[in-house]
């Protein structure tokens, strides 16, 4: 065997190691399943083993499923795909069920042989729901140690029994942050659920797990479930208390997912269904729903964006060959909000960073900044102290543009201006070496035009980031039609370094994100100025799955940017600029001075403290609702269409040259709604004939801004999908 070895010693204790041949981290492959399942058999069979320890040969006990598994089973079922993932789900079952009942006699729960399992690091989605169907759990106690079930993230609910274990373990309420959020606890946290029986000292994880396995008694090794009398910890449905928990976890779903995630629906629904009925049948209904989120196309289009393909970005699928650029010195010139937060992403990384500003105190406030990201991090103990100094000391804040020197990279988030990034570029260049690399922050302003500051456009790129930059994931890099393939590396080289997810667009303006973004914010702004219900407007996305509405994004990035942008893209537009509505409610809540979230009054009303309280209720003064209100679904294909749209002429024009990378970009980069995988699986889920349909319609009704572009209709006309079409080869 290569993937589990067993091996027993002197005291009869098999130990199962799992070690997957060339990988750093264990996934549960189909020859994984075959030879997990040979050990055990093996183990439980021979008279010579007592006991069996299960643990892991690399740093981590597993990271999950290998996603390919269900793609298998689902092709081999041919035209009943369904069936194959039912059973090969039902499959796993029986193997799991085998390892907890460990041999022992169905009636007297005597007999059967203590497993105990022993996770050195991490262990994600199957290497958990493994860990529930042993006897005794242990975790090394070290700061990288975790253990949770993230499978909702990519649009999945635990389906190899760890939902229905979990619940039965330690009730709904405590599994709900596990299984609905997909949290990944610490060893403290992981302990105080009730995840993991025991933390250990990471030498003597092992022996600890060995020890127990010599002492187990029969009785250890009953589960709850499997015991006489067993009631589910807070209550089954029809349990006084049970009752409440299940209406409250109904109606916290959804609220936090609206009803348009299908894996929460189907966990709830597994999760109620199943504490109704014996443990077993309890597995075969949560099979039945792992079967149809499996079988949803929103599942699907999740785990392709989501997982898949934001793991290919993340390895490099887009970088044009080049030795490594790795950063080993970045200059930060502005160290404002985005400075400030690009400096600390990237030492954080354990890159040196050089960060500069007008005078000495705008630097020390660039630096303060991750003074007190850290802070926050050590007091919620993602952060010893230590590695607090250490982060700190990478950062040296200077009004000093000679500090530069000897950086390959620096990134310029001066003031929107083109003067002022003229000037502080050229400033930079004074210092830094001839070979390298110069970026721009900027988020509105084209590459190519500020690239006449620099030395030599083809070292001169766009790295955009969204705030905040501690907390958003995606990087949008811009390629000027002069940037050079080394600039390219070297920005995603640098993603890399500090773990963000990269795309890579051509120079246009707005580049990708916020060309799609714009147009959606005004869309909801435009429609407030028609008379459309402020509520309805805010509503309607939030029922698509935006994290945020229209209105509350524009309180939220501030409401003086938005009439800046619309000043500068129509000084920058002439004619050709579309007037809007939008313009004018813009201009009037920047007149009276409610300039959003920062200034405690925008669309929204806040509180002293900056808490929103709710729409502003004289909006409905301002711009009062017309009587006849649109339908639901007409504000919803307003709000998803218009930004759509504008991903596909980005596509279109070139500004995209991989549909992955609109997909991957448009959920990381402004949520677009993320059960739908992105706005080309969208497209791809809805079918180009039913898009260009409505977006007629749409035309007809509110102008050419709905006009589907030329190669929607023709997809539409010859039948295709954005996948079908432009899925890159090696990604088929
Ligand atoms: P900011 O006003 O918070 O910071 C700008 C900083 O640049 C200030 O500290 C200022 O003192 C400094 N500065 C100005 N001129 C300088 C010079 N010549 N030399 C050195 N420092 C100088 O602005 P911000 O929000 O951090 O935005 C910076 C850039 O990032 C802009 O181009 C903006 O468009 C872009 N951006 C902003 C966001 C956002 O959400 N705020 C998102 C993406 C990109």
């Amino acid at each position: 065997m290569t993937i589990f070895a067993s091996e027993t010693d002197a005291d009869g204790i098999a130990t199962i190691t799992w070690d997957l041949p060339d990988r750093s981290m264990n996934v549960l492959t189909e020859e994984g399943i075959a030879e997990l399942e040979a050990a055990f058999d093996a183990a439980l069979a021979d008279p010579a083993v007592r006991g069996i320890v299960l643990t892991s040969g690399k740093a981590d006990f597993a990271g999950g499923m290998d996603l390919g598994v269900l793609a298998k089973m689902k092709t081999r079922a041919g035209d009943d795909p369904a069936r194959g993932l039912f059973e090969g789900t039902m499959a796993m079952h029986r193997l799991l069920r085998r390892i907890e009942r460990a041999g022992m006699d169905p009636r007297t729960h005597k007999g059967g042989k203590p497993v105990a399992w022993a996770s050195p690091g991490i262990s994600a989605g199957i290497g958990t729901e493994i860990g529930l169907a042993c006897h005794r759990r242990f975790l090394a106690d070290d700061p990288r140690a975790g253990v949770g079930l993230p499978e909702i993230l990519v649009g999945l609910f635990p389906g190899a029994g760890g939902t229905t274990r979990l619940t039965r373990m330690i009730g709904v309420m405590a599994a709900a942050p596990v299984l609905l959020e997909g949290r990944m606890l610490d060893a403290q946290a992981a302990r105080s659920a009730g995840l993991i029986d025991e933390i250990v000292p990471a030498r003597d994880l092992i022996q600890n797990a060995k020890d127990w396995v010599l002492a187990a008694q029969p009785a250890d090794l009953v589960k709850p479930w499997d015991a006489k009398g067993y009631k589910m910890p807070g209550g089954a449905p029809y349990h006084p208390a049970g009752f409440m928990t299940f209406v409250g976890a109904a109606a916290m779903v959804h609220g936090r997912t609206q009803g348009v995630y299908p894996a929460a629906r189907a966990m709830l629904s597994a999760i109620y269904e199943g504490a109704l009925v014996p443990f077993d049948t309890a597995l075969t209904i949560e099979a039945r729903w792992f079967t149809s989120v499996l079988m949803n196309p929103s599942s699907e289009a999740m785990i392709r964006s989501l997982f898949l393909n934001k793991q290919a970005l993340e390895k490099g699928a887009l970088r044009p060959a080049a030795p490594d650029q790795k950063v080993a010195k970045l200059g930060v010139i502005g160290a404002g909000m985005m400075g400030a937060g690009i400096a600390y992403a990237a030492a954080r990384a354990g890159i040196e960073v050089v960060l500069v500003d007008r005078d000495q105190e705008a630097a020390d406030r660039g630096r303060a900044h991750a003074e007190g990201l850290l802070d926050e991090a050590v007091k919620r103990k993602k952060t010893t102290p230590e590695q607090r100094e250490a982060v700190l000391a990478r950062i040296a804040a200077t009004p000093d543009y000679a500090a530069l020197a000897g950086c390959d990279l620096a990134i310029e988030a001066v003031f929107e201006d083109p003067g002022v990034k003229a000037e502080a570029t050229a400033r930079a260049q004074e210092h830094l070496p001839e070979d390298a690399i110069f970026a721009t922050n900027t988020s509105t302003l084209p590459i190519g035009e500020l690239a006449r500051a620099g030395r030599d456009p083809a070292n001169f790129i766009g790295i955009h980031f969204f705030s905040p930059v501690h907390k958003m994931a995606l990087v949008e890099i811009i390629r000027g039609a002069a940037t050079s393939d080394r600039a390219v590396a070297k920005a995603l080289d640098f993603v890399r370094q500090i773990r963000k997810t990269p795309i890579v667009v051509n120079d246009a303006r707005f580049f990708y994100a916020n060309r799609c973004i714009i147009p959606y914010i005004n869309e909801g702004v435009r429609m407030l100025a028609e008379g459309v219900e402020p509520a309805l407007i805010e509503n309607a996305a939030r029922q698509l799955g935006f994290p945020l509405g229209p209105l509350q994004l524009v309180d939220e990035t501030s409401i003086d940017l938005g009439v800046k942008i619309a000043k500068a893209t129509r000084a920058a537009m002439g004619d050709a600029y579309p007037e809007s509505p939008a313009d004018g409610v813009l201009f009037k809540l920047a007149e009276l001075g409610r300039l959003g979230r920062k200034a405690g009054a925008g669309f929204y009303a806040y509180d002293e403290k900056g808490k929103r309280e709710g729409l502003w209720p004289e909006l409905r003064d301002l711009w009062p609702p017309r009587p006849d209100q649109p339908a639901l679904t007409e504000v919803q294909h307003r709000l998803a269409m218009i930004q759509t749209l504008e991903a596909v002429r980005a596509l279109e024009q070139g500004v995209l040259t991989d549909i992955r990378e609109g997909d991957v970009g448009a959920i990381l980069g402004w949520g677009f709604m993320p059960w739908s995988g992105g706005p080309f699986s969208w497209l791809d889920m809805l079918g180009a004939a039913r898009a260009v349909e409505i977006c007629d319609g749409l035309a007809a009704a509110e102008g050419p801004r709905f006009e589907p572009p030329a190669l929607l209709r023709e997809m539409a006309a010859g039948g295709e999908t954005f996948y079908g079409r432009f899925q890159p080869a090696e990604a088929a």
